[in-house]
């Protein structure tokens, strides 16, 4: 017997018929003598309509009152699915957030957890019954509603896992694991048996959709054995695990992520001189815009250099625009950008004891013809920013170089 926290995305309770699915395969692990736990998203598309009503109300809607409303729509499939599963026999009861009690700060729209009461849930285990659980809300101490951020039943469901100390946290999805890329990219892509921790969480800041960043984090923190698997297909799915020493052949490289949303902006011909760097980024953090890469290099003639970095696409005419205003300040001669740009990253611990794996990389992007405008490093992982029309290209060139397609895992 053991416990476990099964978590359902929003395509996997996107309709009466699934839910009623999930509710069967639920039933079936708790007539095996399992502890069952089960965190739902809202129905898919609810969380996008519920924003889309709040923009006809306000331009930016009160987050105290944006938490209200999204989280109605966990509150739906938590009932529905309750039902579901009491109509098989299967008792069940649902909580929100704020009866569980998982207490968040008061971050609206993207609070974090600070702790969670298991009391209820562990008497409901012994008795035998289904808890069922909204995702991605908790409650504050004054009894506010709070969401943890887009994607957050993911986080809920990893923080119930640790708090309860359960077997396996597994991740129900749309997907049957986790790929070594997008197969709507490249055919090839292989399903992963296993992944390390430090590579997922690689993956999910650099674009991977599957998981969300803060749960595979949490799970990294509090040693959560977490599952990515299919709702409706069978299979062991990916296992997110610490043990890296354990496997013998560990591969090059495990996954490629990369993000469409990129921007880069240039402010060419600067003074070299200190603080020239920090001038440039402040007004651009003061205005809240994240920066990713950052490169500057010095012109050979003269004392100019050039420095170039990128934001999200969201941000890049604000950020071009902030800069245009301080050109003549920073002395600079021309600001200038794209947006039409990707970033490509190959990611694998197994890069860590091998040498040349940057120059495998770029040489097979060169042998397409493919120009690399920046790159940035780690210890596990590459990346390069490269212009968009050549994504597909780049990922496909990737795969096959670094033998994704045959990887054993
Ligand atoms: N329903 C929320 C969202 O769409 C939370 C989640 O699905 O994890 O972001
Ligand atoms: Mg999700």
């Amino acid at each position: 017997m053991a416990l476990y926290v099964y978590k359902f995305g929003g395509t996997s309770v996107g309709t009466v018929e699934k839910i009623q699915k999930v509710a069967a395969k639920i039933k079936r692990a708790r007539d095996k003598g399992h502890q069952i736990v089960v965190v739902v998203s809202a129905m898919s598309g609810e969380t996008n309509r519920l924003v889309e009503l709040a923009q006809h109300m306000q331009l930016h809607p009160n987050e105290r009152e944006m938490d209200v409303l999204l989280s109605t729509g966990e509150q739906v499939t938590i009932a529905l699915l309750s039902m579901a599963l009491e109509a098989l026999e299967c008792e069940a009861r649902s909580y929100t957030g704020g009866q569980i009690k998982i207490l968040t700060d008061d971050s609206h729209t993207k609070a974090r957890i600070l702790k969670i009461d298991k009391e209820r849930l562990h008497s409901d285990l012994l008795e035998g019954k289904v808890a069922v659980v909204a995702g991605f809300q908790g409650v504050t101490n004054e009894g506010a509603i709070t969401t943890l951020g887009r994607g957050g039943s993911d986080t809920t469901a990893v923080a119930l896992a640790a708090a309860l100390e359960a077997d396996e946290c597994h991740i129900y999805t749309d997907v049957n694991g986790v790929y070594t890329t997008d197969p709507r990219v490249e055919p090839n892509a292989q399903k992963l048996d296993k992944i390390t921790f430090e590579e997922m969480l690689e993956m999910a800041s650099l674009g991977s959709k599957v998981l969300q960043i803060r749960a595979v984090e949490f799970a990294g923190k509090y040693n959560v054995a977490l599952r990515v698997l299919s709702s409706f297909e069978a299979g062991n799915g990916t296992l997110i695990t610490y043990d890296e020493e354990s496997n013998m052949e560990q591969p090059l490289i495990s996954g490629i992520a990369f993000n469409r949303d990129e921007a880069k902006i240039t402010v060419a011909g600067v003074p070299d001189r200190p603080g020239i760097a920090s001038k440039i980024l402040s007004p651009i953090a003061d205005n809240n815009i994240e920066v990713d890469m950052i490169i500057q290099n010095i012109a050979l003639e003269g004392n100019n250099a050039n420095f170039t970095f990128t934001v999200h696409r969201n941000d890049y005419d604000n950020a071009l625009a902030i800069l245009e205003n301080m050109r003549e300040a920073l002395g600079a001669k021309e600001i200038k950008g794209s947006n039409k740009i990707v970033k490509v990253s190959i990611i694998g611990v197994g890069m860590r004891s091998h040498a040349g794996v940057a120059k495998k990389m770029f040489t097979a992007l060169a042998n397409e013809n493919i120009n690399i405008e920046l790159i940035s490093t780690s210890e596990i992982k590459i990346s390069v920013l490269v212009h968009e029309k050549y994504l597909e290209l780049a990922v496909r060139t990737l795969h096959s170089t670094f033998e994704l397609d045959k990887i054993k895992t």
